[in-house]
């Protein structure tokens, strides 16, 4: 497996190249966006971390040629706390997952090797779980063929979600995920959209498939039982 680092900070490439390497993955490293955008789109790459602030390319727009070139590639941004405001637009401009800086090495290496085992579940437009569908140019959300009206932290909570389906996930990596916050602002907030999505989601016959894990998180159950095989 092949990971391309496109960072410009030399101790954090430094950092992550070696963690990876340590890990079994072979790393490839760009300094600026416009090395990043080119042995991404050139070169074979099964998993990107890109910074956003970069010299010569910034990271949105490297992400956005990465996404119309290679839509199933996995992308992990990280950006700094500075930065927040951007990841709504990450989102929309395809990332598969954020980090925010500083992050730990085990965190990363987690997500790395999560996106690494579900290939096909980044395209670039539409994401597919546990019967549920959503369109991210649309911002369309449909469970068993039927429309399901969501706010836009709904629809974002949603989608990380299903960018995880399986995995637990705990309240921290959510509200920093989906609010953009890197501590814990001591409110319910989580608890209270998983509550909107969960009534939102549910038929009659079958409840939303979002579940708690205790004295985790959440999880979306990634086999519905309308829903496909693979
Ligand atoms: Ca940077």
């Amino acid at each position: 497996m092949r990971v391309l680092v496109v960072e410009d900070e030399p101790a954090i490439a430094d950092f992550v190249q070696r963690g990876l390497q340590s890990e079994g993955f072979e790393v490839v490293c760009a300094p600026d966006g416009i090395e990043g955008e080119r042995r991404a789109l050139q070169e074979p790459v099964d998993l990107v971390i890109l910074d956003l602030m970069l010299p010569g390319r910034d990271g949105l727009e490297v992400l956005a040629a990465v996404r119309g070139r290679k839509p199933t590639l996995p992308v992990i941004v990280l950006s700094a706390r500075a930065e927040i405001d951007d990841r709504v637009a990450g989102l929309d401009a395809g990332a598969t997952d954020y980090l925010v800086k500083p992050f730990s090495f085990e965190e990363l290496a987690a997500r790395v090797r999560a996106h690494l085992r579900t290939p096909g579940q980044h395209d670039a437009t539409k994401l597919q779980a546990a019967g549920i569908e959503l369109d991210l140019v649309r911002r369309l959300a449909m469970r068993d063929g039927e429309e399901v009206r969501l706010s836009s932290r709904e629809f974002e909570l949603l989608a990380y979600f299903m960018r995880h389906p399986g995995q637990a996930l705990t309240r921290e990596r959510i509200l920093s995920a989906v609010w953009g916050y890197d501590f814990d602002p001591g409110t319910n907030v989580v608890e209270v959209y998983v509550g909107y999505l969960r009534r939102k989601l549910a038929r009659a016959d079958r409840p939303a498939p979002i579940e708690t894990v205790r004295s985790v998180g959440y999880r979306l159950r990634d086999r519905d039982p309308a829903a496909n095989p693979e």
